[in-house]
Parts: structure tokens; C-alpha cells; sequence
């Protein structure tokens, strides 16, 4: 009756691999299944993804992880959200917060207040109702405290992170729970004859991993989910055209600011990362409006600091795989697709694959059901965020280079239509079904780049112009006062978790 799989093995040895090692081997533990991550000094990893969202807590919280030895360990600096740079036209600015804006009144949307005020000409910007923004501005930080109703209780952050750094840390995690390390680049793959399942990797050497459940952390060249199996790619470059990164770190000049800033080019966009030792910086671009002598000469025209090391280029195709899940193989991270740095969904993305594998893990018979409902709930957790990433290069005003025109005028997928519709008529978002951002960030973009709705939405008129001017007066004090109170990100860091 023991039908158990007793041994996995994770391909790859990236951050999907080591948060997958960590995860299965705190989660299922060592009496459950033999874990092996085999890994290649000599191929490396892709080195990047440095930004993450809030949601990482709760993969931080499932290990067990001390908060500030993480931050510590990775030399990481806090992230209260993304400000973004010349997106809806040049020289404009605004700020995509973690958390909430304001307060809901009589169970209503806050949105719908403040667009209604705004649309009445009242100064005051979104970014005065987002502790997040406010403090983001002036490079404060704290975790949040309990106080009661005050925003200071709810104060929503991610980390920026040394990617490297990060993987080693984890693999500690990891090898504490039992997984087993195995250093060497993979030449053949086994498979059984009649089922295809894969039965063994081969190493340089000869030796062989065998298993009975392969995971496929090989970054994006995907050895047994597309090369092995030969699952198709669903290119998405046609919505989102970048195909190229080229990064280079910089010294830190600035203060030590507690949010990602993502600055539009002419044929893509820029990255500032600051850690606690250098700021990441990356320019992602489409190599088919921009050459890589040129991506590279504006990155470097604009870093904060002295180069750290020489400009490093990627290539990469926005899209995924047709099946993340096939047979005995599970992609996880770039194996199973990648859509863009843009709203540092890729960890996310890992996170997702890791928990959804947990909550349909199969046994030795590998039922066709945990396949196939955990391919239809990844792949449209992916569309999802692939709308709100088209979001940002269509809602512009920009059309100063044939890549802003051509995202202005590209035909997007329905449901964003049918989203941006609704946000130009009334000013409401919504949040679907699975989805990942909520209706506040997709209010914080759509304000962002698409300014004012036709019309705000009429049950705001359920409440008086004085009486709303008079409740968003105090949301505004209650929010600056909680931003004052708080100490400065660098100050933060060295009481806690100074590397
Ligand atoms: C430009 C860019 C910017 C990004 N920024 C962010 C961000 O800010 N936030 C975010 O969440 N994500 C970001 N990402 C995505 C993030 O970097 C990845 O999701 C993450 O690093 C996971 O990569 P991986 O482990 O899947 O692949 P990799 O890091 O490529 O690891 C692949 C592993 O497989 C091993 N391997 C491959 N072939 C073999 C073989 N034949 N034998 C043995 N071992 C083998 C390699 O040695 C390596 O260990 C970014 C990605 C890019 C390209």
C-alpha cells in the first residue's frame, strides 16, 4: 500500500532551487523522502532577482527564518513599494505602495471618496493617504507595531535582497532539513521507456541521481521540462516586448532608500536596487528597438555610483510553458517561464509553485488530477499577473519612440480591456478570483498612468462634500502623523539587522 515517493530531486541550484530544497525539506522533513539538489558550479546561476513582495513573509514565516539574520545574511534593505519614472508620460513620477490607501467608509472603497474629491479639484495626491508612500519619500521604516487602528499596525514590506547571498543562506536551511547537495553539470537524462517518466539525471562523472520525483529548478533552459520532455513555450513577447537585461551594480551614494524605483527609457526600463553594500541597477529592453551598445551606455549614464562590475547582458522571451507540470517533472522559476522583473513577481512566482506542489503532492501513481488542476490554477496565476505587467506599457501617453508608440497601440488581452474600461468609466478596480495584485495596486497604476476616470463612481455621493473633505482631512493627519513617528530606514537597519 506504500505508494510514497521516497526520493526527489530538484535540478538546479538557483534561488527556485534552494527555496523549493528549503520548503520540502522543512515541510515534508527528513523521515518523508530523500531530497537531492543537483547543481553546476560551472553553468551558475542567472544572479539577478534582488526585489521581492509581501507575500515573501509567509515563505520566510513557513521556514521557521529569523527576520533580521535574513536580512542580515543577504545584506538586504526593506521595501515598502515601486516608484515609477516617466511610465504614463515623461517627467512624471508616481508611487505603486504595499498596503492600503486611506480607510473604507460605510463599507465603501476609499478609492471612490478620493476620486470623487479629486475630480472636484482637491489637491491632495493618493500618495497622502499610503503610509507606505509617505515613508517610502522620506526613507523611513519600521515593522508594524500594535497599535491598535492606527496604520502604523499594518505596515506592509518586502525585501531587497543579494541574490547570491540568498541562495547560500537557504541552502543552509535546506541542508539542515537533510537535502543533500550534489555539485556537477547534468550531460544525460534517463527515462523509462514505455512511461517517458523520467527515471535518473547523469552527471559528468558517470554517476547517476535517481528519483521518482523530478523537480526542474534549471533556469531558462528548462533540461527536463522543455528539453527533456519537450513542453512547448507560449511566447508572450508580442504584449511583453523586452528580451534583453544588460546589469551592473554601482556603490551606494544615496540615502538608503526603502523602495524599488523602476525609471521608462526609450525602449524599455531601468532597475535601482539598494542593498546595505551596493544598489542593483538592470536595463530591461527589446533588443528589436534597441541595441546593446546603446541599452548599455544609458544604464551607465544612469547609475548612482562608480560601476562595481562590468556591464553583464541577458537574454531572455516573456511567456511560459504550455504545462508546468508533466509526467514526473515539476518546472519551477525560469524553467517554467518568466515574465519580466517589472512588479518582482518571478520569487513570487517560485513561492506559488512550491505551495501548489505541497497542496496537490502526488504519489508513485501520479494521478492525472493534481497535474492537471495544478497546471490550470499556475497558468492562470500567471495570466493574471501578465495583464497587470501590460498594464504599465499600454496605459502611456508616451509614443516618443516606436516602442512606447507600439505598446500604446498594441492590442491587449480582454480581460485588461475590459479592466481599463471600467477604471476610464467610473474609477473602480477589482481584484479576480486568484489573482495576485488586489483592486489598490491596480488603483495605484491605473491613477498612475491613466489619470481621471470619466466619472467617479456615484456612491460616493452617499456621503456630503463636507463631510468627505472633513474624514479625508483626518485619514491625511492620521497618516502623516504615523509616517513622522517613524525612524529612518538606514537608522532601522543598523539597530536590527546591519550586515
Ligand atoms: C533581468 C532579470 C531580473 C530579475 N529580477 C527579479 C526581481 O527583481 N524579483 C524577482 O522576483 N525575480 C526577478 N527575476 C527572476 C529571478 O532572477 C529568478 O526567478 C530566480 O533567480 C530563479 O532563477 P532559477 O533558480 O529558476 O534559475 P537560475 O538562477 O538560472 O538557476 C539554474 C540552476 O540550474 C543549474 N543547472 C542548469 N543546467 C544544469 C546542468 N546541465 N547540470 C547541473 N545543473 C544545471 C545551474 O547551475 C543553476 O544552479 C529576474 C530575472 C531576470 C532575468
Amino acid at each position: 500500500m506504500d505508494n510514497r515517493i521516497k526520493r526527489i530531486v530538484i535540478v538546479g541550484g538557483g534561488t527556485a532551487g534552494w527555496m523549493t530544497a528549503a520548503a520540502l525539506g522543512k515541510v515534508l522533513g527528513r523521515e518523508y523522502a530523500d531530497i537531492t539538489l543537483v547543481e553546476s558550479d560551472a553553468i551558475g546561476t542567472v544572479g539577478v532577482g534582488e526585489a521581492t513582495i509581501p507575500q515573501i513573509g509567509t515563505y520566510n514565516r513557513m521556514l521557521g527564518l529569523d527576520e533580521d539574520e535574513f536580512v542580515r545574511r543577504t545584506k538586504g534593505t526593506f521595501k515598502l513599494g515601486i516608484e515609477f519614472v516617466n511610465w504614463g508620460r515623461l517627467g512624471h513620477r508616481y508611487m505603486h505602495p504595499f498596503g492600503k490607501y486611506g480607510l473604507n467608509m460605510q463599507g465603501l472603497s476609499f478609492h471612490a471618496f478620493w476620486q470623487r474629491m479629486h475630480q472636484l479639484g482637491d489637491p491632495h495626491s493618493l500618495d497622502d493617504y499610503s503610509l507606505n508612500a509617505l515613508a517610502a519619500y522620506d526613507n523611513k521604516f519600521m515593522r508594524p507595531i500594535d497599535a491598535g487602528r492606527s496604520p502604523l499596525s499594518e505596515i506592509a514590506y518586502a525585501f531587497h535582497f543579494d541574490a547570491g547571498l540568498y541562495a547560500l543562506y537557504l541552502r543552509e536551511q535546506a541542508e539542515s532539513h537533510g537535502v543533500v547537495r550534489r555539485e556537477g553539470r547534468i550531460t544525460q537524462v534517463h527515462q523509462d521507456g514505455v512511461s517517458g517518466f523520467v527515471t535518473a539525471v547523469e552527471l559528468e562523472d558517470g554517476s547517476e541521481v535517481c528519483g521518482e520525483l523530478f523537480i526542474d529548478c534549471s533556469g531558462f533552459r528548462g533540461l527536463l521540462i522543455a528539453q527533456t520532455l519537450g513542453i512547448d513555450f507560449v511566447d508572450w513577447s508580442h504584449w511583453l516586448p523586452c528580451n534583453r537585461a544588460v546589469v551592473a551594480p554601482c556603490e551606494s551614494v544615496d540615502a538608503m532608500t526603502p523602495y524599488t524605483r523602476s525609471t521608462a527609457h526609450g525602449a524599455g526600463w531601468q532597475w535601482r536596487i539598494p542593498l546595505q553594500h551596493r544598489i542593483g541597477n538592470g536595463h530591461v529592453y527589446s533588443a528589436d528597438h534597441m541595441s546593446e551598445d546603446e541599452a548599455t551606455a544609458i544604464l551607465l549614464d544612469n547609475l548612482d555610483g562608480e560601476p562595481l562590475s562590468e556591464p553583464r547582458g541577458l537574454r531572455f522571451t516573456t511567456g511560459h510553458r504550455q504545462r508546468y507540470w508533466e509526467k514526473n517533472v515539476v518546472a519551477i522559476g525560469l524553467s517554467s517561464g518568466f515574465m519580466e522583473p517589472l512588479e518582482s513577481t518571478s520569487i513570487w512566482m517560485i513561492q506559488t509553485g512550491i505551495s501548489r506542489l505541497l497542496s496537490n503532492f502526488p504519489d508513485r501513481s501520479f494521478a492525472a488530477v493534481d497535474r492537471e488542476r495544478y497546471n490550470r490554477v499556475l497558468i492562470e496565476e500567471t495570466e493574471y499577473i501578465r495583464d497587470f505587467l501590460i498594464l504599465h506599457y499600454h496605459a502611456t501617453e508616451r509614443d516618443d519612440t516606436p516602442f512606447w508608440a507600439y505598446c500604446r497601440n498594441m492590442d491587449i488581452p480582454p480581460r485588461l480591456q475590459e479592466k481599463l474600461d471600467v477604471y476610464n468609466h467610473t474609477g473602480r478596480t477589482f481584484r479576480e478570483g486568484e489573482e495576485l495584485f488586489n483592486d489598490t495596486s491596480w488603483f495605484a497604476v491605473l491613477t498612475g498612468q491613466c489619470g481621471k476616470p470619466r466619472i467617479y463612481d456615484p456612491v460616493a455621493e452617499m456621503m456630503s462634500v463636507e463631510e468627505t473633505r472633513e474624514r479625508l482631512r483626518q485619514i491625511r493627519e492620521t497618516i502623516r502623523s504615523s509616517a513622522d513617528y517613524m525612524p529612518g530606514h538606514r537608522a532601522f537597519i543598523a539597530e536590527h539587522c546591519a550586515a
